[in-house]
């Protein structure tokens, strides 16, 4: 069920200008009815300055803005939204890379898919190799080692030009959004993981298996993890959540659990700012704080785990 939008317009003017301060204001033309209780709030993102997310308790309706008092055209177009958001903010978010990438990021930036409406998708290396049984025995242990013992057909490859193990990440519409390399080889001393991304591409997909709970994870083997114990998950690729995606997301579940790696204090204070954020927008919000990433463990345990939170309350 998607959510009535509230446009930036509605409530830029009472906006708090100190990060983390929330105000009430009335609803204005709420369609729920006449609000003079001040059932809308307005909080100042705790992360990004630049970010105000309102919520109104009498309608149900959301609101992000993300560039300040020059608020965003409409809400219904999500692609020009986003487009829009990437020019105001100069569109400076490449990844690093080492200088052996830089052949494959040129040909990613030139080439338009095959579900071109003004999408630039990732493209995939000339020699990306799905099945499993042509990979490097690295390349194979590093999923079965988290029980992940199926094919991936469209999502994870290997490319030998690249000697890494790709991951690939679609938005909503089925468009590549980025791909994740991960590194397999004892050897490989870039970083651990190295990505491309669209600029042009929408939200990024849940991982859906038809649940009514959502869980966010860090990475992709986690979410897979996830899915089967038999739950939806998003892996945050980061540990935090830009306000369009937690608004995308709230959309459709009433239950969402935040399960992030517990053994470092800096994905710890992000995984509270998640859950606050994710408050706002979500009435029952549960969080696993004393276990390691969902990767780890089995699917038995992720279920019982999974179980006793959402029935803890
Ligand atoms: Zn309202």
């Amino acid at each position: 069920m998607r959510r009535h939008r509230i446009h930036p317009s509605e409530f830029m003017d009472y906006a708090p200008d100190r990060q983390g301060e929330q105000v009430r204001i009335n609803h204005e033309q709420c369609p729920a009815g006449e609000d003079t209780r001040r059932r809308m709030y307005v909080k100042r993102s705790d992360e990004e300055l630049d970010t105000v997310v309102a919520y109104c308790h009498n309608c149900g309706g959301v609101g992000v803005s993300k560039c300040g008092t020059a608020a965003i055209s409409s809400w219904r177009d999500r692609v020009l939204s986003s487009d829009l958001l990437r020019r105001e903010q100069g569109g400076a978010q490449g990844s690093p890379r080492g200088s052996g990438w830089a052949e494959v990021s040129a040909s990613a930036a030139q080439g338009a898919g095959p579900h071109d409406k003004g999408v630039e998708e990732v493209l995939l290396p000339r020699d990306a190799e799905f099945s499993r049984t042509c990979w490097p025995k690295e390349g194979r242990v590093f999923l079965s080692r988290y029980g992940l013992t199926e094919e991936y057909p469209g999502e994870v490859f290997y490319s030998s030009s690249r000697q890494r193990i790709g991951i690939v990440i679609y938005d909503c519409d089925g468009n590549r959004e980025r791909v994740i390399y991960r590194r397999i080889f004892a050897g490989d001393t870039a970083p651990k993981y190295m990505q491309e991304r669209s600029r042009s591409a929408g939200q990024r997909r849940t991982m859906s298996v038809g649940s009514d709970v959502l869980v966010l994870t860090e990475d992709w083997v986690s979410s897979k993890k996830i899915n089967r114990s038999g739950y939806d998950a998003f892996p945050l690729l980061t540990t935090s959540l830009k306000p369009e995606d937690l608004v995308h997301l709230t959309d459709e579940y009433s239950r969402v659990i935040v399960w992030l790696d517990n053994d470092n204090p800096v994905v710890k204070k992000n995984r509270d700012t998640i859950v606050n954020n994710i408050s706002l927008l979500v009435s029952n919000v549960y969080c696993v704080s004393d276990l390691s990433d969902p990767k780890n463990y089995s699917v038995t345990k992720l279920k019982e785990v999974i179980n006793n939170v959402i029935s803890d309350d």
